[in-house]
């Protein structure tokens, strides 16, 4: 008797075939960047959806996926402890290539994309799967909302309106995450100069001075007033007086660096603080700034400022105030002194005697 030939494919390993990219990728990803939710903590609005998910498909795991570059990244995993994996052994890479339907794998050991896949083979050793496309406004797929089981089955037709209706929700989350952002932002910012704006201010200034103390370390905060000012408007007009406070905001932050934070403070009045400088390292910064402004291509009429510096290792059971008085009576002295020029708070007579 013959022996049968040996079937080459037997002892073969099952095969793992990654995803194609979508032919969109480039947008898909300025998409996914746009919306600022890769590596962000956990929240539980996203982990009611992959719980809300699991009850309704009767499966023991369900995760939010996002398909970055070269990994998924999981902003919720119900019943999995991984909270990434490489995107090549993605089934959610496969589920974005047809954004409008369900990806559905009753079986991962008969389907020859998957059967060799490291998340069949080894942990979690998914046999079941389906995932449903998180589509932005856009239409693009950024990733998937998906069901595992480690047995193989189906889901029902009510089954998938539910995890159809549940991608929906997961997208509504970031756009609702993304105008909250932006309108924070805006509430934040200077709507003539585009800088931030006196609540921004008050709020770095409780940061720095809690982090400061903290450290044992030196906050310098400079206050800055655009002088006479008012009979600017009244010479030129009040457009030509905005057009003036914007040249003035992109002539000092020229100047800055990037740790430096720099704020309308209200009016004509600017006020920069200074992480980690002391005293002397202020009034050179407060020096750059003036002469910056002073020497600026001036269309109508030259514009100066003056400048209070302050500085001072905080103290935690101190109020932060102190520090901005401080900056004010400088800049007051500096106004007194004669204008266009940078007064710190120990030179003041008042703070010498
Ligand atoms: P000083 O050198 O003492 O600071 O004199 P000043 O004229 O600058 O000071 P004052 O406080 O008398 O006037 C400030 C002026 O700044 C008056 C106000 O109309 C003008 N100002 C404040 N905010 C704006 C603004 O958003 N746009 C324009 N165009 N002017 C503004
Ligand atoms: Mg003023
Ligand atoms: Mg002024």
């Amino acid at each position: 008797m013959s022996t049968p030939a040996p079937d080459p494919a037997a002892d073969a390993p099952p095969p793992h075939i990654p995803a194609a990219l979508p032919d969109n990728e480039a947008q898909r990803l300025a998409v996914l960047k746009r919306y600022d939710v890769l590596d962000t903590e956990e929240e539980q609005e996203y982990d009611d959806l992959t719980t809300m998910a699991a009850a309704i498909c009767d499966v023991p795991i369900s995760v939010i996926s996002l398909i970055d570059e070269n990994r998924q990244w999981f902003k919720s995993h119900h019943g999995i402890d991984a909270t990434e994996t490489p995107r090549a052994d993605a089934f959610c890479a496969h589920a974005i290539l047809r954004p409008d339907e369900i990806m559905e794998v009753p079986d991962s050991a008969l389907d020859r994309r998957f059967a060799g896949n490291p998340l069949v083979t080894g942990g979690p050793k998914i046999r079941f799967y389906a995932g449903a496309p998180l589509l932005s406004a856009e239409g693009a797929a950024i990733g998937t909302i998906c069901v595992i089981d480690q047995k193989p089955r189906e889901l029902t037709p009510v089954q998938r309106k539910g995890l159809s209706a549940l991608s929906r929700r997961v997208v509504a989350q970031f756009e609702m995450r993304q105008l909250l952002a932006q309108l924070e932002l805006q509430s934040m910012s200077d709507g003539l100069t585009g800088i931030w704006n006196r609540r921004a201010f008050d709020r770095r200034l409780r940061e720095e001075w809690a982090r400061h103390a903290r450290q044992g370390q030196s906050l310098g905060l400079l206050m800055l007033d655009v002088d006479k000012f008012k009979s600017f408007n009244d010479d030129f007009g009040h457009p030509q007086g905005d057009q003036a406070l914007i040249q003035v905001a992109r002539a000092v932050e020229a100047t800055l660096r990037d740790s430096d934070f720099f704020a309308r403070y209200g009016g004509e009045e600017f006020a920069v603080l200074l992480p980690h400088m002391e005293a002397e390292g202020s009034l050179l910064a407060a020096e750059r700034i003036r002469k910056a402004v002073a020497q600026a291509d001036w269309p109508v009429r030259a514009v100066t400022l003056s400048v209070g510096v302050a500085a001072m290792a905080p103290q935690a059971d101190v109020n932060r105030n102190i520090l901005v008085a401080k900056a004010d009576r400088a800049l007051y002295q500096a106004k007194a002194g004669g204008r266009n020029r940078s007064q710190r708070f120990a030179d003041c007579p008042a703070a010498a005697g």
